[in-house]
């Protein structure tokens, strides 16, 4: 069965296929018996920007090239379009793969890099001809057609390559930490550049990432990857608002993380002593665990924190210290408060014209109970 030709009929077209997304069911990928991937179910849908986030070594790329076909599962099943990919070799998966290194002909000009994989599939000079100008109309590549690779910038040289792949009208585009080889400015500009690029095409994007804020800033829906595992999968805000783990609440953006233990349940709270000391109140959530004596872990993200010179009228999360450090960031100003019993918490606020507090000075650190999350330590 070839998938390559027949899914994309021309930019932005979708075919009708009830289902044009991945499946994994339950795969595991060894490498010298340590699992790479550990029993992964994942379900991405058509047309989604699905990013796979995680630190480095958690199975990320794996997943990935057992997606594209360059791996195969040791156990469960990678599904594509409904259709079982166990048999089907990397070259005939409806899926493109650009990799963070380019990997461009050197010895080829843009567009015989472009054209070179259509020239392979023997399609006609016209189809070629009017496919790859498409493709480099899209990346806006078409005016630097005929140089060659070395003189290019990375930033051109990653479009070449992102037009190397939508020359084959992949229903997926797999993206290996695309922007990775780029500094940051044009790192921020091609973030924009890929995520109109998806907009305009209207296909799936499956990237792999381990900068947290290209996730957040790119995608419908990320995976947190973990040792092998999916630790978590939600849209951006849920994964940042509502992390479901120690390991997400702390993998993604800062927080302040307290372990404690359970001292007290009503029907819309749990009650949490730190070891420390610290009385925190926290609104029940689904996944909130609610045993007495349960060992869980608080986190409050530094800009839920709010701070006060005077004594706040809160009964609840209001904690007495004095400021130990204060870093003025331009948009945001980042304090330390060390509260009396010890505990340090870090806190962002909006940068404001005018004198800061000074280091030492008594300080209220106070944040609302449905401002942080109660996680098992164990996920
Ligand atoms: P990075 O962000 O550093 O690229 P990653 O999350 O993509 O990391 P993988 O490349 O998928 O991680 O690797 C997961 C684990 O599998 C690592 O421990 C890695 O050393 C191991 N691994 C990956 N490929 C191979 C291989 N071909 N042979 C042996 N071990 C491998």
């Amino acid at each position: 069965m070839d998938y390559g030709s027949s899914l994309v009929t021309k930019q932005g077209e979708r075919a009708t296929f009830e289902s044009l997304d991945v499946e994994l069911h339950n795969v595991f990928k060894f490498f010298n018996q340590e699992p790479a991937v550990n029993g992964v179910y994942l379900d991405i849908r058509q047309g989604e920007f699905f990013s796979i986030l995680g630190p480095s070594g958690c199975g990320k790329t794996t997943m990935l090239r057992l997606i594209a076909g360059f791996e195969k599962a040791d156990a469960g099943k990678v599904v594509i379009q409904g259709h079982s990919m166990t048999d089907v070799p990397p070259y005939r998966r409806p899926v493109n793969t650009v990799f963070q290194s380019y990997a461009l002909f050197n010895h080829l000009n843009v567009w015989d890099n472009v054209a070179f994989g259509l020239r392979l599939k023997k399609l006609r000079k016209a189809e070629i001809e009017s496919r790859v100008k498409q493709a480099l109309e899209l990346v806006k590549m078409e005016g630097l057609r005929s140089r060659f690779p070395n003189q290019l910038s990375g930033g051109q040289q990653q479009r070449v390559a992102l037009a190397r792949a939508l020359v084959n009208r992949p229903a997926l585009l797999l993206l290996d930490e695309p922007l990775g080889a780029l500094d940051l400015k044009l790192r921020k500009q091609m973030q924009v550049e890929l995520s109109s690029l998806h907009k305009q095409l209207g296909l799936t994007f499956i990237m792999v990432t381990h900068d947290q804020e290209e996730a957040l800033s790119l995608s419908d829906r990320i995976a947190v990857m973990n040792q092998g595992k999916i630790e978590q999968i939600g849209t951006p805000s849920e994964i940042y608002e509502e992390p479901r783990t120690v390991f997400v609440a702390d993998f993604i953006g800062d927080t302040n993380l307290f372990e404690g233990e359970i001292a007290g349940v009503d029907a819309s709270f749990v009650k949490v002593v730190t070891k420390k000391g610290l009385s925190i109140v926290v609104t029940r959530q689904q996944d909130t665990p609610t045993e007495i004596s349960q060992t869980v872990v608080i986190s409050v993200r530094p800009e839920k924190i709010q701070l006060s010179l005077y004594k706040p009228s809160l009964q609840t999360n209001c904690f007495e210290g004095r400021l130990v450090n204060i870093m003025y960031l331009g948009t945001h100003v980042n304090y330390i408060v060390q509260l009396t019993n010890g505990v340090r918490v870090t806190v962002l606020q909006p940068g404001t014209f005018g004198n800061l507090p000074d280091r030492e000075t008594p300080i209220y650190a106070w944040w609302a109970q449905g401002d942080c999350q109660a996680l098992s330590p164990n996920g």
